[in-house]
């Protein structure tokens, strides 16, 4: 349910929205488009009408030659509609094509500009002096044995890879610790499905089809693999109205996630940074319009406690206007200084969406007798529903966590020493050393 009317309505606001966020929403478009449809929904609603006239004055005494005249007139009605209603079924879908391009509006002070505008909010520890020469990630991993490029690229491609030894007890350790972390702050865990319909990922505001997509699309079928539990976790409550003493519903999903990197070339490639494939930990939320704001407080904050925990140097931004996806309202972004890489690398990211992506996938709640403000009733005197917020954040995303870990604890002798909270889920160990 996009609120077309709204946009029209809005036009001016949108049109310098999409300018801001450097989006290729072409509105001009979409209001021709919507225009076009409300004629011929107009149009069938009036056909239907002249269609059931007609049945009922069948129901009647008509006389013989009456009665042919009308069978004819029932006849070529029907086969209008019929038309009428394919054409109506193209022109949504066109609309909707179109209108997925069409980004959220943006929080009014979020910075407009490209990236380089973001907004520093904070800015935690400072980068580690080393008293040898670091290492990347890449040649730790070499000398540690805990990773194969080499094979993975022979067996699936470039950008993938095969974890081995201590990276495996590594990455179990950083999903189990994290989920824990989040479970004690009530969300609730979940592993999802990795193969989703291509109109959930739609629904969400991600465009599997396109030139460009960051989708893998299956073939032959209408499923592609999920880019990030965001999918998933977003259409659990797909066409449903929650119950207000529900909300806030907070998950912490496992999942593995699938990206093309289309268009990624020239970007920061090395290594475990641009994969095609890892694990991640997302927290989503489920809430009421009014608590999506400070609900994103939140979300950074749990993402800062959990990197402060392992003891990183990193800086928190207010993302600018050219770096928000379309279903953001707004994004703040934690990069992390990863050394042997020689500069801040993005590690998460939170965003809150509110009811983009909601409108679409139909999530609504019904507010209580006593918070409803709004003084309509709707039917049996409830009051009406409304769409919820959605909000999502990244609690571990692990290749670049890896990378974190691994520069910023390497030690002169190539030994990487295990962050302390880390240590309980890797039975006790407090150094990968090399072999
Ligand atoms: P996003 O869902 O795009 O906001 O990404 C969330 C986090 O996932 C990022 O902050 C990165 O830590 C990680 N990430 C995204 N894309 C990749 C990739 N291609 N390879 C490795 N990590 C990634």
């Amino acid at each position: 349910a996009i609120d077309f009317k709204w946009i029209r309505d809005n036009k001016e606001a949108v049109s310098a929205n999409i300018r801001n966020r450097n989006s290729n929403a072409n509105l001009e478009l979409v209001l021709q488009l919507y225009e076009k449809m409300l004629n011929v929904q107009k149009e069938v609603e009036r056909l239907r009408g002249e269609r059931n006239v007609v049945a009922n004055k069948m129901k009647g005494k008509v006389e013989p030659s009456e009665r042919q005249k009308l069978i004819e007139e029932g006849k070529n009605l029907k086969e209008a509609l019929v038309t009428l209603e394919e054409d109506l079924l193209k022109l949504t879908d066109e609309l909707q094509l179109e209108a997925q391009c069409v980004p959220n509006m943006t929080h009014p002070d979020v910075p407009i500009g490209g990236e380089d505008c973001s907004k520093i909010r904070k800015m935690v520890g400072s980068q580690h002096e080393f008293s040898f020469p670091v290492k990347d990630h890449l040649q730790l991993g070499k000398e540690l044995d805990i990773f194969d490029f080499d094979a993975a690229a022979e067996v699936s491609g470039s950008k993938f890879y095969y974890l081995k030894n201590e990276a495996v007890m590594l990455e179990m350790a950083l999903i189990n610790w994290t989920l824990s972390e989040v479970m004690k702050r009530g969300f609730t865990p979940l592993t999802t499905p990795e193969i989703v319909r291509s109109s959930v990922v739609e629904k969400c505001g991600f465009q599997p089809r396109g030139e460009n997509t960051q989708v893998y699309s299956i073939d032959g079928s209408d499923q592609c693999l999920i880019g990030t539990a965001e999918i998933p976790v977003g259409g659990i409550h797909m066409d449903s109205i929650l119950a207000e003493s529900l909300l806030p519903l907070k998950y912490a999903a496992f999942s593995h996630c699938f990206r093309t990197e289309a268009g990624a070339a020239g970007t920061a490639t090395r290594g475990l940074y641009r994969v095609h494939q890892f694990s991640k930990v997302e927290m989503f939320i489920f809430c009421r319009p009014e608590e999506s704001d400070s609900y994103h407080e939140e979300l950074i904050q749990i993402e800062e406690d959990l990197f402060s925990s392992l003891g990183l140097h990193y800086k928190t931004l207010d993302m600018a206007t050219g770096d928000l996806g379309a279903p953001a309202y707004r994004k703040f972004d934690v990069e992390a200084w990863m050394p042997g890489l020689g500069r801040y690398g993005e590690i998460s990211s939170a965003s809150n969406c509110t009811d983009y992506q909601s409108r679409r996938l139909g999530i609504r709640y019904r507010p209580s007798e006593q918070s409803s403000s709004n003084p309509k009733k709707g039917k049996g005197n409830l009051a009406p529903t409304q769409f919820i917020h959605t909000l999502n954040a990244t609690a571990c995303a692990i290749p670049r966590m890896i990378i974190c870990l691994l520069e910023n604890y390497q030690q002169e002798d190539g030994s990487v020493i295990i962050p302390q909270p880390l240590r309980p889920f890797m039975g006790g160990l407090e150094l990968i050393a090399p072999k």
